[in-house]
């Protein structure tokens, strides 16, 4: 076991706070981020209230602010994913409103751009580096899943046909973290290789969307990296896997204005991120009970959360003033699970 200093995060859940900066010609100057301490407290300004109830300090493990690179915060995630190479299973989860960054920093802006890769290429690239490491005492296979879970229905994105049709959870403590036996499962052993299945998965997203990012944005993208590794002299095997996953806007929808799909759709996320917020908060609180039948996302994700697997959830807020009521309502979530 090389990465020991993690196995006190084990069960254990970390919350990490990034602000993302001004978009381009968006600044006005204006920013409801007052004040971001070196010890994990962010401080937020509403500039619609007067006095003491206008400021309100949150406390998580870390905050990064608007100018920290994609690189940074990649040094703040490896320990967790090289965990999963000694057998831990390990989410990290993007939690936030539409445009506050989560795709940002699960993928990056753009898949061919190497210096601003998010968290899931730095991750396999990492995995793969310190698997071609070890490679005289581990023999390592690493193979990915991607599914989209979208109106409470499991799609594998990595579908090869563009069938994409609807799949089956099964729980089941063998299936070591495979909780969805059915979906497409790709070796992989290059970033190459990973590069050309998100390009499949991105576009398998899209099928059936009037517009790609309306879809993405109301769904959760489940990218799964399974890591089986076999101890070449005492022949013992390791299993571990890490689930990336990119959740839906969390953004309240106007009761008055949803209708139809998009009501039942906005319903669906609000069940699944309560539910995914209860399971994190009970696990938290070492709860007898973990409430993880109440959403297919915390179904598919059982055996990954609690226990001695590790989570880690980033929460990302926009700076701009109109989103205040988001940005206040998503640190308190935050603040819930943390
Ligand atoms: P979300 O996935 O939460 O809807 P995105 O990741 O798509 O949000 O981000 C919205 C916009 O903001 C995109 O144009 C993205 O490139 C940009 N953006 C987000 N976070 C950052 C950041 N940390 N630095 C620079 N640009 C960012
Ligand atoms: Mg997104």
């Amino acid at each position: 076991m090389l990465y020991n200093q993690v196995q006190d995060l084990k069960g254990t859940i970390r919350v990490y706070c990034r602000v993302r900066p001004f978009l381009q010609g968006q600044t006005n100057g204006q920013s409801t981020v007052d004040y971001i301490g070196e010890n994990g407290n962010i401080m937020i300004v509403n500039p619609l209230k007067q006095g003491k109830d206008a400021r309100k300090v949150f406390s998580f493990n870390k905050v990064f602010g608007p100018t920290v690179s994609q690189e940074q915060i990649y040094v703040d995630t490896q320990p967790l994913v090289r965990s999963v190479l000694d057998g831990f299973n390990v989410c990290i989860f993007a939690y936030g409103q539409t445009g506050s960054g989560k795709t940002y920093t699960m993928s990056g802006p753009d898949l061919n751009t190497k210096q601003t890769w998010g968290v899931n290429y730095r991750a396999l690239s990492d995995l793969f580096q310190i698997s071609k490491e070890r490679a005289d005492f581990v023999k390592y296979e690493v193979g990915v899943q991607m599914i989209e879970i979208y109106n409470e229905q499991v799609r594998d994105l990595l579908v090869m046909d563009g069938s994409n049709r609807r799949l089956d959870i099964r729980n089941n403590s063998q299936l070591n973290g495979l909780n969805v036996p059915d979906a497409s499962w790709v070796p992989v052993s290059s970033t190459q290789d990973v590069l050309e299945l998100m390009r499949t998965g991105q576009k398998n997203r899209a099928v059936g969307a009037t517009a790609l990012n309306e879809r993405s944005s109301r769904s959760h993208s489940v990218l799964t990296i399974h890591v089986y590794g076999k101890e070449l002299v005492s022949g013992s095997i390791l299993k571990g896997c890490l689930h990336l996953v990119d959740l839906a806007g969390s953004e309240r929808v106007d009761k008055s204005e949803a209708v139809g799909d998009r009501l039942k759709e906005a319903q669906h996320i609000n069940k699944s991120l309560s539910a995914l917020g209860d399971v994190i908060s009970a696990l938290a609180q070492k709860s007898a009970h973990i409430p993880y039948r109440n959403s297919k996302l915390t179904q598919v994700l059982q055996d990954s959360l609690g226990g001695h697997a590790k989570t880690l959830m980033f929460v990302h807020i926009s700076p701009e003033v109109n989103s205040i009521g988001e940005t206040v309502s998503t640190l308190k979530f935050a603040e819930r699970v943390a």
